[in-house]
């Protein structure tokens, strides 16, 4: 009975640790490649949508590669009896590329000789506006780790600025504290992203050597800060690249069963960063890189597991795939994205964080939805109606 209670308790840090997730994963190596196509089919007879581990583990072995097909299709099924035929739309706006880290995958890290860019809050506005005059209603604030100049203080009064025009505010910075999520969230903004890059905690101190952003454990806690803040959306993810995508591919969902199970009021959403090349920073270096098959056995298989969870593309990946993919269960796109800051209004010329592969226009890219089949939505509703 203690022992339950301790089980239902855990934090993540020991859930990942007790599964050996948290590590090179090596305890799993083997069943991936035990499982058989009996497995996969057994697997895929279950109801759809419900998370359970060795369901997740059967649908991302290499057996489960001859299943694509119908992984798709139970995918696709799955996310229309959701969500809907809709796709929702999204524009990131950066306001800096200061950075106190040095994440070695990153254009932005403060190793890299360049002029760095910091938008002023008329200058971020100007750039918001653009954004909205694109159709836009759902943006997503990012920044590198500024905390000098990207403050609390700035955002709140950047968000004061936005309301007007956007209907759904997001964040995607630096790790804060739940008191500051929960000002953030009084002041406006409604969801947070943050990716752990990767739950090997080897891997994590090498690609992260120095700055705030080195302390594993604090990456790792800080979503149940943004959860407990009372924010409606947690966006987590994994840099796909730097190690072994089915090993991260547990842990991540082990997370998201985690957040779902203890702050029922935040949404979970799952983002799929392929690591791209950035200023000094080669593609090539990046050993782990999954292919687009596996990309597609990853989505598929978390949507199985995770019926209501959003399912973030980025324009990191090239408009044929993305166009592909809008069909097997994402829910959210961005389109038109620039990854400097004042890079929509380009008066800048800043280096951007790293090179984007889908350079059609937002009207390009809702024009490919709608020939879909699905409808491209700017704003989401339901979050306008409850504010
Ligand atoms: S990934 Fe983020 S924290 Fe790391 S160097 Fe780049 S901008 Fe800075």
């Amino acid at each position: 009975m203690l022992d339950l209670n301790f089980k239902f308790n855990a934090d993540i840090r020991t859930i990942l640790a007790e599964k050996g997730l948290d590590g090179d994963g090596r305890r799993w190596h083997q069943r991936l490649e035990n499982i058989h196509p009996g497995n996969v089919e057994m697997a895929l007879s279950e109801p759809a949508g419900s998370y359970n581990f060795e369901k997740l583990l059967t649908l991302i072995s290499p057996a489960a590669e001859n299943y694509l097909e119908e992984m798709a299709q139970l995918a696709h099924q799955l996310t229309v009896q959701r969500f809907g035929r809709t796709i929702r739309l999204y524009a990131p706006l950066y306001l800096s590329n200061y950075c106190t880290n040095s994440c070695r995958y990153c254009g932005f890290n403060k190793e890299n000789k360049f002029e760095r860019t910091r938008l002023t809050i008329d200058q971020a506005v100007e750039e918001a506006n653009i954004i909205a005059s694109e159709g836009f209603r759902d943006i997503l604030l990012v920044s590198s780790e500024d905390r000098q100049f990207v403050s609390v203080d700035y955002l709140i009064e950047l968000v004061g600025k936005l309301r007007d025009k956007f209907a759904s505010i997001s964040i995607e910075i630096y790790q804060m504290s739940s008191a500051e999520y929960a000002e953030l969230f009084e002041a406006g903004i409604e969801g947070v992203t943050l990716y752990q890059e990767t739950y090997d905690r080897e891997v994590y101190t090498y690609y992260h050597p120095s700055g705030p952003k080195s302390d594993f454990d604090n990456r790792l806690d800080t979503p149940d800060h943004i959860s407990a803040a009372g924010m409606r959306e947690v966006g987590l993810g994994v840099l796909l690249g730097l190690t072994d995508w089915r090993i991260e591919t547990l842990a991540l969902a082990e997370h998201a069963h985690y957040l779902i199970k203890r702050y029922w009021q935040s949404h979970v959403s799952f983002s799929f960063p392929r690591l791209r090349p950035a200023y000094e920073i080669e593609g090539s270096q990046f050993r782990h890189l999954l292919s687009d098959k596996n990309l597609v056995q990853m989505i598929t298989a978390l949507r199985l597991c995770f019926a209501d969870a959003g399912l973030v593309l980025s324009t990191r990946e090239r408009a044929e795939l993305r166009d592909h993919l809008v069909k097997l269960g994402i829910t959210k796109l961005s389109a038109g994205s620039k990854t400097n800051p004042g890079g929509y209004s380009g008066h800048s010329g800043a280096i951007e964080q790293f090179e984007i592969d889908d350079i059609r226009s937002p009207a390009h890219v809702a024009a490919m939805i709608k020939q879909q089949g699905f409808e491209p939505v700017w704003k989401d509703w339901d979050i306008a109606f409850i504010r």
